[in-house]
């Protein structure tokens, strides 16, 4: 998956283009820059590449899901319906707009289970957030036609699954709003960095405020901007954008190297009997960057696991125990561990996770292994890989 395995030229030699004028802001010094705009030839080419009509490119992917609620008008006391398996980001960034997440089971596409999602609805509930977890994605139809019942937003968490596709259009092009992550290892990655993705014309003109204190980009003169509504600064600077550039033009390529070591991969551990694959919504196609399958039980998962790791095969997840993806490892979530103190509504919802089982859930998760994809593996060192996979799990079964 990652992008940082392929930095090269190109990164550099866009990265030099900034640091020749020494104009490090997206923003202003315009006779100072030499014609350079990296952030807004990355919005445009990404924009473009995603098939929606605006993007807007932010510091991070987490300030991205928080920029893109805000766009929306997710504030105080609103429910976000969100995925238990998914990145900390998710709750992150609902949280720091004092809205409430309200964390729902997972089926066997690791991503959000519609009837999860249909049954937590409330009055209160304002937007649904699935999670395109390791490169496959929700069952957006079912989803959307459930948003469009009770008129709730969807924002498509695509952070991990940049490239894949749903009925022939880009993940994150197809709910109201959709968020990536450029972070180090990601799909492609901007060093740091996130967008936001939409056609709205008013959630984009929002997004584009409200990631720079507000100001509305109106004229020449930054200082004599007004400020329609309050923001924050989740700007990304012209170094991160200009790597993102680069890193851009190479998707295309980083998509088929990621298919074709996936199907090498796939194409040995389907042989094995008991070894089942993550469901992919009917009309979807992955962006490769994981194989994930399950195990018959969740004892012969962990001795998989561990078999694996024996045999010197490295990136293989066990979400399940992991502390940064599963709801199991938030302890710091469900103890509501914060710095300052939280709002009443927001404890009351966070406390009922410690009543609430997620049983459904557990059962995919404690069966789930997911085998990175990268792209630095040569033909050789991908059947290698292979056949010590097959050989690792076929041990324990
Ligand atoms: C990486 C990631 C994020 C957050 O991105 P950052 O750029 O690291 O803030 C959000 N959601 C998911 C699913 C991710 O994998």
């Amino acid at each position: 998956m990652p992008g940082f395995e392929i930095f090269g030229d190109e990164e550099r030699k866009q990265v030099n283009d900034v640091l020749e004028s020494g104009i490090l802001m997206r923003y202003g010094f315009d006779g100072m820059r030499n014609g350079h705009w990296k952030a807004k030839e990355f919005e445009t080419s990404f924009a473009e590449k995603m098939g929606t009509e605006f993007c807007q490119l932010l510091s991070s992917g987490t300030s991205a899901l928080t920029t893109a609620l805000a766009s929306a008008g997710i504030g105080a006391g609103d429910e976000v319906i969100m995925p238990v398996f998914t990145f900390v980001a998710s709750f992150e960034s609902i949280l720091a707009l004092g809205a409430i997440p309200v964390l729902v089971d997972i089926d066997d596409t690791l991503t959000l289970d519609p009837k999860a999602v249909a049954a937590a609805i409330t009055p209160k509930t304002k937007c649904v957030m699935p999670v395109h977890m390791c490169g496959s994605m929700a069952d957006l139809d079912a989803l959307q036609t459930i948003c469009s019942k009770h008129n709730l937003l969807l924002l498509e968490d695509a952070c991990q699954a940049l490239g894949g596709t749903y009925k022939g259009k880009q993940l994150g092009s197809i709910g109201d709003l959709g968020c990536f992550s450029f972070d180090f290892v990601k799909t492609i990655t901007c060093g740091e960095g996130g967008a936001v993705i939409t056609n709205n014309k008013a959630y984009y003109i929002n997004s584009d405020q409200y990631q720079d204190h507000g100001h509305d980009h109106v004229g020449t003169d930054r200082g004599a901007e007004t400020h329609p509504n309050m923001g924050y600064n989740f700007r990304i600077s012209e170094l991160h954008a200009a790597v993102g550039i680069a890193q851009l033009n190479k998707l295309d390529h980083i998509l088929a190297i990621q298919k074709r070591n996936y199907t090498m991969v796939r194409n040995a551990l389907e042989t094995i009997e008991g070894v089942t694959f993550r469901r992919v919504p009917e009309g979807g196609e992955e962006n490769y960057s994981f194989v994930s399958f399950f195990l018959p039980t969740e004892e012969l998962t962990k001795k998989a696991i561990n078999a694996l790791s024996e045999a010197g095969v490295e990136a293989n997840f066990y979400w399940y125990t992991n502390n940064w993806h599963y709801i199991n490892g938030w302890e710091h979530l469900r103890n509501l561990k914060s710095l300052g103190r939280v709002t009443n509504e927001v404890r009351n919802q966070l406390e009922k996770l410690n009543t609430t089982n997620f049983l459904k859930s557990d059962a995919v998760m404690s069966r789930t292994i997911s085998s990175l994809v990268k792209i630095g593996w040569t033909e050789a060192e991908v059947i290698e890989r292979a056949e010590k996979m097959k050989k690792a799990i076929n041990s324990v079964l």
